[in-house]
């Protein structure tokens, strides 16, 4: 273990989703501890702050490689407290320590402006400056690159920041705290603190004095609650909050492709991310082709332990978890949607949710409009463009949208149409820390990745200089 762990009840009982084994129990700290943590930070961050870029990035860059350089270990960490399958696990390291590397090369790109006068004499001019100490409050379903894309750009720009992982996933936070002490990030500039008082701490982020930005993942009914608590500060907000991704499948698309890309969207961490493809929405033409090439693959899934070779389904977080997903099918099913394939609690163990596909579902069931958080596939099935996307834009959520079609026409009449934050076009995969994540209406503020990633901690400062002439 690559840091101190205490007896079961003594701070935040940690447990493995697979077996509901308790693995590791860790600090809890309260939120007077944690706004002395944010006064240290804050403490910390001028001297970071006036280091250069440069040399910010070869601190940031050397915690990338080391989190590489123990990619199998955090791995195995993700994998026991998350319960995705290690290859995922494998991949969300990875993932997770690229926007270390994309940021630790951004933030030498904070460039101000100087811009065409309105008055001889005088001269007009912008810097970007570190927002200031920063807060982030994470998920469970990625306890890395959660973590990764909001403190990478904050100690890039020169800001400090302290974190409150997931109550369920503290152990990999504390993993990266670890390796970004050891790579040259001072000890209380970015601190990690788990507690069993999120809602506390979440109350003392916002009103906080010294913390200028809090930096969000999770539900919108969370999000909402941090924003109206936001407003007594005017806390400066990034907010990822659910998503209900519709996945549009035209009758022109490539049917195998978009077999693909359902498959790679929907179970992704059994279907636990925010970005999974919710509705499938299929046209008239092509449903019964699809939804049979669809049940051929999802009989090849294997629900199991994630750290188990082979297996590409894992356990959902809890069996609360479980419960929601049940109700869901069970509310579709006695509405009329037909189970083609799972349907139930798996075989595996409490934990488990067999892989799903239901067939006959409309909009207004609640398995299409809440974000499942699962391993199911609810298929609508729709008659033209017109009618796809009033379905997929009927939603007070606007995160991820999918689609696949062929006709050039109508690939940039749908992209434009969506009203959501990314689009993926005849792919299902759309993560990457090069382009900029984030939602619309309820799905958030914002961007993380990308250039646009920095801007978020950074404040724009114009400056007019006067008395040029004299
Ligand atoms: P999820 O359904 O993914 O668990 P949550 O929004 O409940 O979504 O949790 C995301 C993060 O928000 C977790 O770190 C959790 O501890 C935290 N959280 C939960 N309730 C609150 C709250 N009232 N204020 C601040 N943070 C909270």
């Amino acid at each position: 273990m690559l840091f101190a762990t205490l007896a079961a009840g003594e701070g935040l009982d940690v447990l493995n989703p697979a077996t509901e084994n308790r693995i590791a129990t860790v600090r809890s700290y309260s939120p007077e501890e944690i706004a002395g943590l944010i006064e240290r930070a804050d403490a910390a961050r001028p001297v970071w702050a006036a280091r250069t870029a440069k040399d910010r990035a070869v601190v940031l860059r050397r915690w990338h490689d080391l989190i590489m350089a123990r990619q199998d270990d955090l791995a195995a960490l993700v994998t026991a407290e998350s319960g995705k399958p290690l290859a995922e696990a494998r991949g969300e390291v990875a993932y997770g320590a690229a926007f270390i590397e994309w940021f630790a090369e951004e933030g030498k790109r904070a460039y101000g402006e100087t811009i065409p006068t309105f008055a001889p004499g005088k001269r007009v001019l912008t810097i970007r400056q570190a927002v200031g100490t920063c807060a982030a409050i994470t998920p469970w379903n990625f306890p890395i690159a959660m973590i990764t894309r909001k403190v990478a750009p904050a100690l890039a720009a020169g800001c400090a920041m302290v974190v409150k992982p997931a109550e369920a996933t503290p152990l990999s936070a504390l993993a990266l705290e670890v390796l970004a002490h050891e790579a040259g990030i001072p000890a209380d500039l970015f601190r990690i603190a788990p507690t069993d008082d999120p809602a506390g701490v979440g109350t003392l982020f916002c009103t906080h004095p010294l913390v200028r930005k809090l930096s969000f993942t999770g539900s919108t009914r969370v999000g909402q609650i941090l924003m109206e608590q936001a407003a007594a500060n005017v806390t400066r907000l990034s907010l990822e909050l659910g998503g209900n991704a519709p996945f549009i499948v035209f009758d022109d698309a490539d049917l195998d492709a978009a077999v693909d890309g359902l498959m790679a969207s929907k179970f992704r961490n059994a279907g636990q991310t925010c970005v999974c493809a919710n509705r499938i929405l299929v046209q008239d033409g092509v449903h019964d082709a699809f939804v049979a090439k669809v049940a051929e693959r999802v009989a090849g899934l294997v629900v199991g332990d994630g750290a188990a070779s082979g297996v590409t389904i894992g356990p959902l977080i809890n069996r609360a978890a479980v419960g929601k997903v049940r109700e869901l099918v069970g509310a579709a099913r006695k509405a009329g949607a037909s189970v083609i394939s799972g349907g139930k609690q798996s075989d595996a163990g409490a934990g488990f949710f067999e892989p799903t596909i239901l067939t006959g579902v409309r909009p207004d069931m609640a398995v299409a409009s809440a974000e499942i958080f699962g391993p199911v596939v609810p298929v609508i099935r729709f008659v033209d463009e017109a009618d796809a996307i009033r379905i997929a834009n009927d939603t007070p959520f606007g995160l991820a949208a999918y689609f696949y079609a062929r006709d050039m026409g109508r690939i940039w009449r749908v992209m434009e149409a969506l009203e959501y934050g990314m689009v993926g076009v005849n792919d299902g995969i759309i993560s990457t820390e090069v382009a900029p994540f984030g939602g619309i209406k309820h799905s958030g503020l914002g961007r993380e990745g990308s250039r646009h990633g920095l801007d978020e901690y950074l404040e724009l400062k114009y400056c007019l200089m006067g008395g040029i002439d004299r």
